[in-house]
């Protein structure tokens, strides 16, 4: 394809519904984007706002998120949260943890906080010696530094994360995974301009937290990246609904949980615009940890809070048969997250790391 025409391409709308996806023929993905969004409740994700929380002024002083999250029914409100997710990830692709239709995944390390979840989710077990949030290096290899050593992945995989611990997580020092995280400036090998301003951006902007940035830099960063280096891993961990719920802010974390919806919509298209990544890039989806229920509970998280051990995970991808909500999964663990990735690129995780869980069941088609 001539270079015009691909420019010409890039100028189209994009399609509704993700549409370039193949659904009859199945085509192993070659790419995968894993998007972590911390501490995004089941409730909001498959109930929308909650009302308890949401006509509560104390939790959501700005009317204007009354305005724009409630509706009728759980249906109407979590599509008027996060439109994207559900119009397209639900329908072409599957969703686990839906405890209203008794699905059910849940992390098993015990501690329902950031660093037990992530290791858990990324390297497919728990450690039982991770028991903080500081940072110290993760001494397990995770699935996406294994991958790295596969046929085609050495040295394309890349990672960018809200949260100043995500480089000690991967440990970058030793998995040579490059970590743009917390308020690390992007240092291209090759800068770009929307590199130059995001930069700006991200030395001059007043810090709402030390540890964490917005989320809208460390997903552009994520994205210059991606069309600059054309990654065939890439992990995004987004943080603002944690800290915004932290801060006791309902309005500003179904804020934060409906912009990681427009950025993952985005992040879509702009994959099925790109000819390296189009139908042949799978996205997963996934969170950390859940969080407690109720006026006191919904903000906190933690060993001690009932609750927080429930979360959801999602799967879109060329190789993956749509069957929206698996409601027929209900005890699905965290740790089932790992081999899913490396699944969907036709690798078993399960089978080099035995600590691991499998991956999740009839995200892969099993016909290739
Ligand atoms: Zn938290």
């Amino acid at each position: 394809m001539s270079r015009r025409l691909r420019a010409v391409l890039a100028l189209l709308p994009p399609l509704l519904g993700g549409g370039l996806v193949a659904q009859a023929t199945t085509v192993r993905a070659t790419s995968v984007v894993l998007v972590t969004l911390d501490g995004l409740r089941w409730q909001e994700m498959f109930g929308g706002a909650e009302a308890l929380l949401l006509f509560d002024t104390a939790t959501t002083p700005s009317a204007d998120a009354r305005a724009r999250y409630w509706d009728a029914t759980p249906e109407e409100r979590r599509e008027l949260l996060m439109p994207f997710f559900w119009q397209v990830v639900a329908r072409e692709g599957q969703v686990f943890g839906n405890r209203l239709g008794g699905g059910g995944i849940r992390v098993s390390n015990g501690l329902k906080f950031s660093y037990p979840g992530y290791q858990e989710l990324l390297a497919g077990y728990p450690d039982r010696t991770i028991t903080s949030n500081d940072k110290r290096a993760n001494l397990n290899v995770t699935v996406l530094e294994w991958l790295q050593t596969r046929p085609g992945l050495a040295g394309r995989v890349a990672a960018f994360g809200t949260w100043d611990v995500f480089p000690y997580i991967l440990d970058e020092p030793r998995s040579h995974i490059p970590v743009n995280a917390g308020w690390d400036t992007l240092e291209l090998p090759r800068p770009t301009p929307g590199q130059a301003l995001l930069n700006v951006l991200m030395t001059t902007l007043p810090r709402e937290w030390d540890r964490e940035r917005y989320d809208a830099l460390t997903y552009l960063a994520a994205r210059e990246y991606l069309l600059a280096e054309r990654p065939g891993i890439l992990y995004i961990a987004l943080g603002e609904p944690d800290a915004w719920a932290h801060g006791g802010r309902y309005d500003r974390y179904l804020e934060a949980a409906h912009n990681a919806d427009a950025f993952l919509r985005d992040l879509w298209e702009t994959l099925q615009h790109h000819p390296r990544y189009r139908g042949r890039t799978a996205m997963v989806v996934t969170t950390d940890h859940g969080r407690g229920t109720g006026r006191r509970g919904w903000s906190r998280h933690g060993q001690n809070v009932a609750g927080a051990e429930w979360i959801w995970a999602a799967v879109l991808g060329p190789d993956t048969p749509s069957r929206g909500l698996r409601d027929d999964v209900r005890n699905a663990t965290q740790g089932q997250i790992a081999a899913t990735v490396a699944a969907l690129l036709g690798e078993d995780w399960a089978a080099a790391e035995p600590r691991a869980a499998p991956a999740l069941p009839g995200v892969v088609s099993d016909d290739q």
